[in-house]
């Protein structure tokens, strides 16, 4: 592979990614004192957070009484018992502190008449432990609480000197003789040198994998390289199965009208002008969990309760709001209904449908980031030199389905805890490690053969049946016969890689090579999805499975891990951590509230 010169750049710590979960990261092993490197493939601010829209839940109490046990308990549930209770408890009491932090960094959080931090309601956030009525527990700055955060946490990034590489695409990572992540081989798209980043650790923060479904409301840059490039590196992906699908993506286009719109008061109506969701979740109505909404949308549509001329879809109202609510509180999505519904929502619903929105799986990690080489024996075998953060990693505080606002939140905290957890282990005075020439070459052996590629399905095509497949047969509800066909239709579409056909051979903004390694990030990340749904035999948050509509916590409270290699895929799973971190006895949560029961709302 001497065809190709490499540069070489050394840093004690480099990040994969400038999203929330990427910048937050960085900010914080910059800050201490680690030479970090921040490497992106997009311009920062360009990255899919600066899509979130409602913002980052917190249990400040500035609308109302709130507390982290309350946030902890909401999360659990949320999860359906499938998050790691260690994580959740990290997550609900960190959270706080790292709003405050945010607020001090400087995002211009919207405010309440007092001055204090704007907070509005969201599905599955309650009081009493799911008691009482919802809590105000998501902190907003209007419904641009991504953007504010991303350009802040960018700023503070550049103060404390982290270096940016722009438009640098990461291919592969790079291993030591004996497995240890010594880095990673990157591509720079606008003069198509390659870049060697040596790190002491390296940190994934690449995002989710929406792309490999047909309609998201991701971006199409987030297509799962992170968990590509730790597939092909041997280790596992975690609870690939649990796809979100957020229940209003405009009917069409599948951008997000955010749930604060709900939470802001609107409403869901079927055909016959029926606020269905009273009918399913009597106490919280609109406001239940993602995937409850989802599912129940799904049902009105099949039964013929749908909208439109091909009653396919259900209604959104905001029409019944103050028209000054809705230009200070969602001013973007008001933007969003009319440019790509074509609605004025102070005047009519908003046609909307239920679209692929967030991965509650990923790369497994502990509640530091630490990647986890796990397997049924080590459950918490730790994979020397790499974390995962953000919505590409599984700490799990989502465990089976995420609620809303919990994303951003998950970005900072363990952005924050990635960094402390570096500043103890990583040592700046130590040298770095070589990468095995090994590694390196099969990384750029890799890339050639996709730059050379002379099959005969263009990489857009074979995309679409990807992405066409999965949103057919790993969809809102599955069942055995579609999953099984699916699986096996997937392992087809995957095989076809190998006749892949690259046209453009250059190296510089060359975006049919780029477009085809993301298509071979997206293709296992489609495999692990569609091959652990058809193993799981429960329902369990997103995973509605209609041939076992019942959680089945003996058997199914497990994670699943998948090893991917091309077409195969090899499963094992692990046990959820269900110990708190903080015993009741010293102020921790009662653990009888916890425990597992049934999830209404
Ligand atoms: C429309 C929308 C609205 C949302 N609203 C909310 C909300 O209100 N509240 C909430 O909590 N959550 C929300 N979410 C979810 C949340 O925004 C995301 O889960 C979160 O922003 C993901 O952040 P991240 O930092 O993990 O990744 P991203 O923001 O997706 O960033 C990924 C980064 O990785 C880089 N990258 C990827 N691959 C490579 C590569 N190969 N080489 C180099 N760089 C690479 C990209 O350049 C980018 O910088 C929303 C999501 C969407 C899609």
């Amino acid at each position: 592979m001497s065809a190709y010169e490499i540069e070489q750049h050394t840093y004690d710590v480099v990040v994969v990614g400038a999203g929330g979960a990427g910048l937050r990261a960085t900010l914080g092993m910059a800050e201490q004192g680690l030479k970090t490197a921040c490497i992106t493939k997009v311009f920062p601010t360009r990255s899919h957070t600066v899509a979130a829209q409602g913002g980052i839940a917190a249990s400040l109490s500035n609308m109302g009484p709130d507390n982290w046990q309350w946030h902890m308990y909401d999360t659990v549930k949320g999860s359906d018992w499938l998050g790691d209770t260690d994580a959740m408890e990290y997550l609900a009491r960190s959270a706080p502190d790292a709003v405050y932090e945010l607020e001090h960094y400087g995002v211009p959080f919207s405010r309440t008449e007092e001055g204090k931090i704007y907070q509005r309601p969201f599905g599955g956030h309650t009081t009493e432990f799911g008691e009482g009525p919802p809590v105000q527990r998501t902190c907003a700055a209007a419904d641009r609480t991504g953007h504010a955060i991303l350009h802040t946490l960018y700023g503070r990034s550049l103060k404390e000197k982290a270096q940016f590489y722009i438009e640098y695409f990461a291919i592969d990572l790079l291993m030591s003789e004996d497995g240890e992540c010594t880095g990673v081989l990157a591509w720079k798209l606008d003069d198509g040198t390659l870049h060697q980043f040596n790190a002491k650790m390296t940190v994934l923060a690449t995002g989710g994998y929406g792309r490999a479904y047909f309609s998201a409301t991701s971006a199409h840059t987030c297509t799962g390289d992170g968990n590509g490039m730790v597939a092909r590196a041997g280790l596992p992906l975690q609870d690939m199965e649990f796809v979100q699908f957020h229940p209003t993506g405009i009917y069409g286009s599948g951008c997000l009208i955010t749930e604060g719109a709900r939470g802001e008061g609107g409403y869901l109506t079927n055909s016959e002008g029926e606020r269905f969701m009273e009918r399913y979740a009597p106490t919280y109505k609109d406001l239940a969990s993602r995937d409850v909404v989802s599912r129940c949308m799904t049902m009105e549509i099949r039964e013929g309760r749908g909208v439109g001329p091909n009653k396919d879809h259900i209604h959104l109202h905001l029409n019944h709001l103050p028209p000054e609510t809705l230009a200070l509180r969602l001013p973007g999505i008001s933007e969003s209904a009319r440019i790509f519904a074509g609605v004025d929502l102070t005047k009519e619903p908003i046609p909307v449908l239920p679209t692929v929105h967030y991965n509650m799986g990923g790369i497994p990690t502990n509640y530091w980031g630490e990647v986890l080489n796990a397997d049924a024996e080590n459950p918490n075998r730790v994979a020397p030199g790499l974390m995962a953060v953000g919505e590409a990693g599984c700490a799990s505080v989502h465990g089976a389905n995420r609620l809303g606002s919990n994303s951003l939140i998950d970005l900072v905290v363990f952005g924050r805890a990635a960094a402390i957890r570096a500043g103890e282990i990583v040592d700046p005075a130590s040298a770095n490690r070589d990468s095995s020439k090994a590694s390196v070459d099969k990384a750029l052996a890799r890339f050639d053969r996709l730059r050379n590629a002379k099959g005969s399905i263009p990489t857009a095509e074979l995309r679409l049946e990807m992405q066409k497949t999965m949103q057919q047969d790993a969809a809102v509800f599955r069942t055995d016969k579609t999953l099984a066909e699916g699986v096996e239709k997937m392992k087809v579409v995957a095989g076809k890689m190998a006749d892949i056909q690259v046209t453009d051979r250059s190296l510089v903004w060359n975006s049919d090579l780029m477009e085809t390694l993301e298509l071979e990030n997206l293709m296992p990340c489609a495999m692990a999805t569609i091959t652990g749904a058809e193993a799981r035999k429960e329902s369990r948050g997103a995973h509605a499975h209609e041939d076992y509509p019942n959680r089945d916590d003996e058997n199914w409270r497990k994670h699943t891990l998948s090893w991917v290699d091309g077409a195969d895929v090899k499963l094992d799973y692990r046990p959820v951590v269900v110990d708190p971190l903080t015993p009741q006895d010293q102020g921790g949560i009662e653990l009888k509230k916890i425990a597992p029961k049934a999830r209404v709302y």
